[in-house]
């Protein structure tokens, strides 16, 4: 097999051990709000029109937007713990338009529709960046483009296939180099319209603040065990049952990602993946000098396995990916979030990158939950007599596509057929992994070939062949 670059070179241990010493374990965006808001929990039983189940951005978007839609409707939130603590809290920011992971996806599995899907994912960016601005939310936005970058010579004939979209601007070596500066770079891709970037946590908790201004309950540390529903009346309401009290609901949202589904008919649709990611110390003058990056665009490379990597407000670098851990049992647990080899990992293949930011250190570290779906983007349904809507599986690209989720579920909600709700892929199911431990092996060696792959020129094996040919498969 043939090395990477990122095997062929290898930071001195010494730079990577440097950069890890003192580094906090712990989210840089939750730690860097200053005032996270905070919300009472349920304490005794309520009637609802809606109750939405899930404070990330999934749920707070569709807490808001049925509030909009019916000032005069009594809309709740129910967060197990705290508002944007997962996933939303946690993310690398990049506000993507692509609503099916990547074009590639989405025209194989909804060939007929993919330009239709492509156009409502721009629209629903240039939606976010609207209500962002229309709703004053503080959530450091921009919105730069993203460059891919090819790191091998096999991935720049990848990127020349994607010049013919108008989008794309073609970077050779030497006009990537007057964007950003690193010796791996061979050539690059600069979508200038795909992507935005944004403070995750100042996001959600932007979003809970503006939801309650317009009138939506807040819930914190109400965990939802239950949904009752009677089966002969299908017009009473839903039980939403918790450990403090019982939300009576007409209608229920369920946007709780990669958590346990309060649906059977969902629990084995998605897995969860860790990703791993990794922030420095603000970088001097001098530094940003030495790197280039004057228009800030967000980055990743094009292997499987991949890594992205951006620049905050205040000119760190978040540097994010390439590891994706699923562990056996599917469990989400916190004791997943500290792993040392994926750091060191991360850390070097940082100063691979930028071997001019020697020295450097990183502030933070952190982990979190991918809620992963056999077809590598969002699912939609609905249960119990059209009462409960739901969304997940967005499969590390959620930050814009939980909106459009949002509007979907909405739509459900007020029964209206619109564009969304007819589309193929709003309409069609998601196909579940498998139980343990078919879903383990099946993961375990779909991450081999991947590694393979990315050692072979980008050749997919037989069992990646094999699963693509099924639609099938295991991303980040
Ligand atoms: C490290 C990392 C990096 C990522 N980077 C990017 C990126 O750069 N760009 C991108 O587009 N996407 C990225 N993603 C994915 C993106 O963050 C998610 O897709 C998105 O945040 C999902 O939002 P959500 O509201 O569906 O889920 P979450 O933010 O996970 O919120 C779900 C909420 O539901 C609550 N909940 C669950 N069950 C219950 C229950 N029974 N009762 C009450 N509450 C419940 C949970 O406590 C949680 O707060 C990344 C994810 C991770 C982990």
């Amino acid at each position: 097999m043939k090395s990477t670059i990122f095997e062929r070179s290898v930071p001195a241990a010494s730079t990577v051990q440097h950069s890890l010493a003192g580094t906090k374990h712990a989210p840089f965006w939750l730690d860097d709000l200053v005032d996270p808001g905070r919300y009472p929990a349920l304490q005794g039983d309520l009637d609802a029109d809606v109750a939405v189940v899930g404070g990330g951005y999934c749920g707070l978007w569709t807490a808001l937007k049925a509030k909009q839609a019916n000032p005069d409707a009594r809309v709740v939130l129910l967060e197990a713990k705290t508002v944007g603590w997962a996933a939303s809290g946690r993310n690398g920011g990049f506000m993507e338009a692509s609503l099916t992971h990547g074009e590639d996806n989405g025209a194989s599995r909804w060939p007929k529709e993919i330009d239709r899907l492509n156009e409502l994912g721009f629209e629903n960016l240039d939606a976010l960046e609207r209500q962002i601005g229309a709703l004053g939310l503080d959530c450091e936005f921009e919105r730069p483009g993203s460059i891919s970058v090819a790191v091998e010579p096999y991935q720049v004939d990848q990127l020349r296939q994607l010049e013919t979209d108008a989008d794309n601007v073609f970077l050779d070596r030497e006009a990537l180099a007057a964007q950003v500066i690193s010796p791996t770079y061979l050539a690059g891709i600069w979508n200038k319209r795909s992507t935005a970037l944004v403070h995750p946590a100042k996001l959600a908790v932007g979003l809970a603040k503006a939801a309650t201004d317009a009138g939506v309950e807040i819930f914190e540390n109400t965990k939802v065990d239950t949904l009752n529903s009677s089966r002969s009346t299908p017009t009473a309401p839903v039980d939403v049952v918790t450990g403090g009290g019982t939300v009576r609901a007409r209608r229920v949202a369920l946007a709780t990602n990669v958590f346990p589904s309060l649906l059977k008919r969902t629990k084995l649709h998605t897995v969860p993946v860790y990703d791993y990611a990794l922030m420095t110390e603000p970088l001097t003058d001098e530094q940003m000098a030495s790197i280039g990056w004057a228009n800030r665009q967000g980055l990743s490379d094009m292997a499987n396995q991949f890594h992205y990597y951006r620049l905050s407000a205040d000119n760190r670098v978040l540097f994010g990916g390439y590891d994706a851990i699923y562990h056996y049992g599917r469990k989400v647990d916190p004791s997943y979030e500290d792993r040392t080899a994926t750091y060191r990992l991360l850390a070097a293949h940082f100063f691979t990158t930028f071997p001019q930011l020697e020295g450097l250190k990183f502030s933070h570290r952190w982990a979190g939950a991918i809620d992963t779906s056999t077809r590598f983007c969002a699912f939609f349904g609905q249960a119990r007599q059209g009462r409960v809507a739901y969304a997940a599986g967005f499969t590390g690209l959620g930050v814009a596509s939980t909106h459009f989720a949002a509007d979907v579920m909405v739509d459900f909600m007020a029964g209206q057929r619109t564009e969304r709700t007819q589309l193929q892929m709003v309409r069609q199911s998601a196909i579940p992994f498998p139980p343990e431990p078919v879903a383990s092996i099946g993961i375990q060696a779909t991450r081999m070939s991947l590694n393979q792959a990315d050692h072979n020129q980008g050749r997919r094996n037989v069992i990646l062949k094999t699963l693509d040919a099924l639609g099938l498969g295991f991303d980040s």
